[in-house]
């Protein structure tokens, strides 16, 4: 009997996740359908009455992105550690009458840096740029790669000084503003987790932050060189990427929670890669 996931979103139309999760399908010999839900915004609750129906009709997951991710996690019956702590869930599995939430944004990116890109964040000094919901889903996973330090950088630093506080204990953190990051030295690794790229801007941050053989990534995917990468490739770094693998890397984690099995990612970001030149 086919199984059916979705990924729930709005707007939902420039979605990946359905071809991401057929190709998965594909490869693993799964019989499952994934298909695309355009969520309701209004009423409040309707986000939920649309989940709930997905699942009482035999819905076995959903992915959850843009605006939904507090919604979700607001509604779950139980919720991983890193969700919890990121307050934002972008998985689902309807089990016995009830939801299961994870996050694995965070996780799928840092498999994407140390397994995909090849640099492992233990010992190293790692910059993220923002406080939203993609940085707060990273922290606990950058954690546990042990970096000798993980500086969060934000615009509004109470943001940032509250995340890092949320996990003070659990590693080397600490926050800052932009203004400060020019007395900081070189990171091996700049993450940009702000969303400025998706309106053609940069974070303010001198480029004195990047070391020529570390590298930056960017978590926007598909928008080849934004001014981020272009101000690192600038400052000599030679190791750019984009959230592409971390797009992909995300939805194998929740295939594999789902199913039972690990997908081929390799592929899958291959095909879906838009080159940043
Ligand atoms: P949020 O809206 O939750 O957070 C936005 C963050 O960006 C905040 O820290 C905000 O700072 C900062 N910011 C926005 N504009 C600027 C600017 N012009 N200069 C400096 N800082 C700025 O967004 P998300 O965390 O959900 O998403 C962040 C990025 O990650 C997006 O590009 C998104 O596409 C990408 N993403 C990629 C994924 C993938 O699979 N590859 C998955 C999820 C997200 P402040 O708090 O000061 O306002």
């Amino acid at each position: 009997m086919t199984d059916h996931y979705a990924v729930i979103g709005n707007p939902i139309s420039h979605t990946k996740s359905p071809l991401i999760h057929g190709l998965f399908a594909q490869e693993a010999r799964q019989d499952m359908q994934y298909t695309a839900i355009e969520g309701p915004v209004e009423p409040d609750t309707a986000f939920a009455d649309v989940v709930r129906k997905f699942a009482a009709g035999g819905g076995k997951g959903m992915n959850v992105t843009a605006p939904f991710k507090l919604k979700a996690f607001a509604m779950a019956d139980e919720r991983s550690e890193r969700a919890a702590l990121s307050g934002a869930v972008n998985a689902m599995k309807f089990e016995g009458g009830r939801i299961l939430a994870d996050n694995f944004d965070g996780i799928g990116l840092v498999r994407d840096i140390e397994i995909n890109l090849g640099l492992p964040m233990a010992g190293k000094r790692v910059l993220m740029l923002g406080a939203g919901g993609a940085a707060r889903g990273a922290l606990l996973p950058f954690l546990e790669a042990k970096p000798a330090e993980l500086v969060i950088a934000n615009r509004d630093v109470a943001k940032a000084q509250a995340l890092a506080a949320q996990v003070a204990g659990r590693g080397a953190v600490v926050a800052c503003g932009y203004a400060d990051l020019e007395a900081m030295g070189r990171f091996d690794l700049v993450v940009n987790a702000t969303s400025a790229s998706l309106t053609g801007d940069l974070p303010p941050v001198p480029p004195s932050i990047f070391r020529p053989d570390g590298m930056a990534y960017e978590l926007a995917y598909g928008k080849r060189l934004t001014p981020f990468l272009r101000l690192a490739r600038n400052a000599g770094v030679r190791n750019l990427a984009d959230g592409v693998g971390m797009l992909v890397e995300q939805a194998a984690e929740a295939f594999a929670w789902w199913r039972g099995v690990r997908p081929d990612t390799r592929p899958v970001i291959d095909r879906l890669t838009v080159p940043l030149d």
